[in-house]
């Protein structure tokens, strides 16, 4: 999604985003569906919104692939990049409120990498495909479903694994 700074007016700007196949810039997200409120004054732009995704992930417990559902909100703002800002230096001074500023240059602002950047970091830290995933068998390493491995029923007492280990070293 470009906004072209030229043909959009001062004022408030309604977007609907629809994306039904995978873009090319929101790879593992799709499809991508709702509203961005664009607020430009002047050469600065306040982006607003909430996305509401499907993305490919993989379970951090067993791996395994899947779809999840999620929510981006999105709240960016926008202003020209300076001379200033390309020497350096210039960081340090940045105002608090300007931390979370995306600069751009020239007359068209590409919002994808932003908005991918900030449903990226809606993801799940430790995404899991079920609350009840049992993760991967600590001694085969296969998905724990169901009973497809028959190392569970095998396990020992933790507390009695100590004293067959000294039995055994004995
Ligand atoms: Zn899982
Ligand atoms: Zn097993």
């Amino acid at each position: 999604m470009k906004l072209k700074l030229r043909q959009l007016q001062d004022g408030r700007h309604q977007f609907d985003i629809s994306l039904s196949e995978p873009a090319s810039d929101l790879l593992d997200f799709s499809p991508v569906r709702g509203s961005l409120t664009v607020l430009k004054s002047g050469v600065t732009l306040h982006v607003t919104g909430c996305l509401d995704y499907t993305a490919r992930q993989h379970c951090s417990l067993c791996l395994k692939s899947y779809e999840a559902q999620g929510q981006a909100e999105i709240d960016l703002f926008f202003r020209p990049q300076t001379r200033e800002d390309l020497t350096g230096g210039r960081e340090l001074e940045l105002k608090p409120d300007e931390l979370d500023m995306v600069l751009y240059l020239g007359q068209e602002i590409d919002l994808w990498p932003e908005l991918r950047e900030a449903l990226l970091l809606s993801l799940p830290v430790k995404p899991v495909c079920r609350q009840d995933c049992r993760g991967l068998c600590a001694q085969c390493g296969k998905p724990m479903v169901e009973d497809t491995c028959g190392c569970a029923r095998k396990e020992t007492d933790p507390r009695w694994e100590k004293l067959l280990k000294l039995k055994k070293e004995k």
